[in-house]
């Protein structure tokens, strides 16, 4: 009955979603890098399966698209259920969080993504639930007041975020099993690239996918993503019909890459923009306010999904006063043009 609750996300509808589904590992073993955490997680599910105990709450945290809502699949499927899938920011009132909380049978699991927007009420239900199994709810108001206990079934949670800083103490301190997904290598990637092209039906020559793999932001999704758009080049190339084993090679890799705007150092025009507005300012500290203005773009998500990558290539330094532009990035990208019009030079 779960399944169809009313706050799974919609990042579970639509084409892209489908396909994105379909590109899931379906086991822990076919779980391409982060070993130290498959690892970790394997040993505590090996052995709550052996006391036939629920798994003890798990925390994953990680930028967005690293794997967090794959491992929630992987980890349901190692019990032989289907993760109940919620949004955060969708739980807001307390009596979200017991109907939620009451439909659950022994052994679910429960993934809440960005668990960290959840409201202040919401969480505070889940501290009993998470640690007691029940939920205390006050019926009637004023003199009548009472508090109800309702007992639960025993469940796992797993908690999804990008900010584990932003959690409250009480909440983290309620996971007994906390991981934190890291970027991945060019290597693994080139591995999820290779593997994800067989299984959309085409073959990425080996050079074609680690020179994509080097441009992927370090994070699947992105390889999953750039590999279908490059899909789509390949098809469109002069010699392929229909019927026949599609091949992605480096030429369709670098038409596909420069078509959707992303560099050779794997920066797309968002993250040049950002560049711009950093250099123009020389060493002066530039606020995530004024660049979230400049660029359109929510400060979340410049903080979330741009940051981290452009601070990882070594192209931006965060300080306590502002964002500053490195030497290196001056070096790259000074005195160009980074927005719309950038010519990809390196491609
Ligand atoms: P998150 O929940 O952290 O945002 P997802 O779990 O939705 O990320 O992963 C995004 C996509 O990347 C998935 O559809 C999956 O196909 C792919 N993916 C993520 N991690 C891996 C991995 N380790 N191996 C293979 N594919 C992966």
């Amino acid at each position: 009955m779960l399944e169809n609750y009313p706050f799974c996300p919609a990042a579970e509808d639509g084409e892209e979603q489908g396909i994105e589904k379909s590109l899931r590992p379906r086991t822990l073993d076919e779980f391409i890098g982060q070993r130290r955490v498959a690892a970790n997680l394997q040993l505590a599910i090996e052995a709550a399966r052996a006391r036939e105990e629920v798994l003890d709450h798990v925390l994953l945290s990680g930028m967005p698209g690293l794997g967090k809502t794959t491992l929630s699949y992987l980890i349901a499927a190692a019990f032989g259920v289907r993760p109940i899938l919620v949004s955060g920011p969708n739980l807001e009132r307390g009596k979200d969080v017991v109907g939620l909380l009451t439909q659950l049978h022994r052994g679910d699991i429960l993934f809440i993504d960005e668990i960290h927007r959840m409201s202040a009420q919401a969480e505070e239900y889940l501290y009993s639930a998470m640690e007691d199994f029940r939920v205390d709810v006050m019926l009637d108001r004023g003199p009548d007041a009472r508090s109800v206990c309702i007992h639960l079934e025993p469940f796992t949670m797993i908690g999804a975020t990008t900010r584990e800083g932003l959690l409250t103490g009480p909440l983290r301190d309620r996971f007994q099993i906390v991981e934190k997904l890291e970027f991945y290598s060019d290597e693994e990637l080139d591995q999820i690239i290779l593997r994800s092209a067989g299984l959309l039906g085409c073959a990425i020559d080996p050079e074609a996918s680690i020179y994509l793999a080097q441009r992927c932001r370090g994070t699947p999704r992105y390889a999953n993503r750039f590999l279908r758009r490059i899909r789509d080049v390949a098809q469109s190339r002069a010699g392929w019909s229909s019927g026949e084993p599609l091949r992605i090679d480096l030429e369709a890799v670098s038409e596909g890459l420069d078509r959707l705007g992303v560099d050779a150092q794997g920066l797309d025009r968002i993250d040049r923009k950002i560049l711009e507005i950093l250099i123009t300012h020389g060493d002066q500290p530039v606020g995530l306010k004024t660049i979230a203005v400049s660029v359109g773009e929510e400060e979340r998500t410049l903080e979330d999904v741009y940051e981290p990558h452009l601070i990882r290539k070594g192209l931006v330094l965060k300080t306590p006063r502002g964002r500053r532009a490195t030497s290196q990035a001056r070096k790259l990208y000074g005195g160009r043009s980074l927005g719309d019009g950038w010519l990809n030079l390196n491609l």
